[in-house]
């Protein structure tokens, strides 16, 4: 509901039983909330109402004041979009006014939007998926390994410009064994980037060595060059140089790499790439995913393709890669019988996912294009917008917006949290799925202590975009009518925020 809309639902107790009607019929919504000059919410007037005033014989010149009293239902505007249901369903009514901490009406809640759930990015299947799925069922390929996973590694080698890939069974496990193959032992540093999921982290605790953080720059969002030589300046005077750096493309856009690519060469440091989040972007023309040593992709559910779970590691070295292989069908050595020497893991994609990825991946390039679009469409509609800004996408990056995402303004970072925090409510209580910015991994108590390079000294970047950072639903099939009923939300949302729209 656009704020125009709400406004022509807001009436005043002199309204006339008349007037009331017609308004009713007007704006087609089965309700109605009156209030007072200052926006005091009175009571509610449906159609039942005025049919009881008819019946009672009140005359239709009469004031909406002189309807029977009736306390008017509502939620306040911190409660979830359960607290709505549950007043709906108790007193069978489809509709819940929201006030604020005033009693001043401020929203409206049906129950249509609340069964009809707005997510953040669901998975979104193809048409060719389950004829390579029944394939695998008919040739009997249902185990691990099998024609599907070979397939699936050179094609999407292919796509991305790599030589070789091994299909494993998530984008975690790919990183842990891409840790293990650029040698990180126990003790060892490893640095990662701050802002990002907590899957990029792990592994090393998995691995028990020492993760230090770094943060990222305003203009990618990525891990900052200038914080990343600082530390390892740092990492070199106290002899514990990285074993490798974990660079996270995240949202679906490339880090600077023409940047931190020769900073860890002159440290002689590899990187492992997770590109998890930006499979189908590129940076100055190449793939993201493609400048590490080692790089990682992601086909979890909400992913921008999806195996319901799996992962992919790319590599040029086809040895790494089949050492890869090795380490995640529990390290077996060629021998007939079962002989091992060191440990291994049940880290294989099954032939059937293999399958449902094979199709996905013939349409990335559309599932790129339409996420590209929500977020266009985003951005078009708050143009002159002051209380957002969108992640920035530099020249030279092609970026698959994965999520769409923006910073709300405000005076200062309580603020601007306060401020995201409402408009995440706001969006939630009409059942429309938005999070926060992934919050820091210098920040979560899981890695207390551990060392963390702001951009600046004195400038925490990675800390300000998540106080202040929202993802949007931005699924690549997000319908036009889902789009425009998240638009609308956020135009109310701005308009009670006092900001132009
Ligand atoms: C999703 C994700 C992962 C982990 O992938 P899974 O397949 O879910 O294990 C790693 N890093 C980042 C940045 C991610 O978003």
């Amino acid at each position: 509901m656009t704020p125009v809309q709400f406004a022509a639902l807001c009436v005043p107790p002199a309204m006339n039983l008349r007037e009331a009607l017609a308004r009713l019929d007007a704006t087609a919504c089965g309700v109605l909330l009156v209030v007072q000059a200052d926006g005091t919410l009175v009571r509610t007037v449906t159609d039942g109402d005025l049919r009881r005033a008819a019946l009672a014989q009140v005359p239709v010149s009469a004031p909406l004041a002189q309807l029977p009293a009736q306390a008017p239902l509502s939620i306040p505007d911190q409660a979830p979009a359960a607290a709505a249901l549950a007043l709906m369903d108790k007193h069978l009514i489809d509709h819940v006014p929201v006030i604020d901490s005033s009693g001043r009406a401020i929203d409206l809640i049906t129950r249509r939007e609340l069964g009809q759930r707005v997510w953040m990015s669901s998975p979104h299947l193809g048409e060719e998926e389950s004829a390579f799925v029944a394939e695998a069922f008919r040739t009997n390929w249902i185990a691990p390994l099998g024609p599907h996973v070979d397939a699936f590694e050179k094609e999407l080698a292919a796509h991305v410009g790599m030589g070789h890939a091994a299909a494993v069974s998530s984008g975690t496990a790919a990183l842990h064994l891409g840790l293990l193959l650029l040698g990180v032992k126990p003790g060892d540093t490893v640095f990662c980037s701050s802002l990002t999921f907590v899957a990029s982290a792990n592994p090393i605790n998995y691995c028990g060595a020492w993760p230090v953080f770094i943060d990222s720059e305003p203009q990618t969002w990525n891990m900052s060059p200038q914080a990343l030589e600082r530390a390892l300046e740092w990492a070199r005077r106290e002899n514990r140089l990285p074993r490798c750096v974990i660079v996270v493309n995240l949202y679906g856009q490339s880090a600077d790499m023409d940047a931190i690519g020769p900073i860890c060469e002159k440290y002689g440091v590899p990187v492992l790439e997770d590109a998890a989040e930006s499979l189908g972007a590129s940076y100055k023309g190449r793939a993201s995913g493609s400048f590490g040593r080692i790089g990682v992709y992601s086909f979890n559910g909400n992913k921008i393709i999806t195996t319901s779970g799996g992962g992919m590691m790319v590599c040029d070295d086809a040895d790494l890669m089949a050492r890869a292989r090795k380490l995640a069908t529990q390290a077996r050595e060629p021998a007939p019988h079962y002989e091992h020497v060191e440990t291994g893991f049940n880290y294989r994609m099954s032939n059937v996912l293999a399958g449902i990825g094979r199709g996905q991946l013939k349409v990335l390039p559309q599932r790129v294009q339409a996420r590209r679009r929500v977020f266009d469409l985003y951005r078009a509609a708050f143009a002159d917008q002051p209380l957002l800004q969108w992640m920035p996408e530099p020249d030279g990056h092609y970026a698959t917006r994965w999520l769409s995402c923006c910073t709300l303004a405000g005076e200062n970072l309580d603020a601007q949290r306060a401020r995201r925090d409402r408009l995440l409510l706001a969006l939630e209580r009409h059942a429309v799925e938005a999070r926060p910015v992934w919050k820091p991994m210098h920040l979560q108590p899981l890695f207390a202590g551990a060392p963390y390079f702001e951009h600046t000294p004195g400038q925490d970047c990675s800390r300000a975009l998540f106080e202040a950072g929202v993802c949007l639903p931005s699924g690549s099939n997000l319908s036009d009518a889902d789009l425009d009923r998240v638009l609308d939300l956020m135009r109310g949302f701005l308009a009670r925020e006092g900001g132009a729209c």
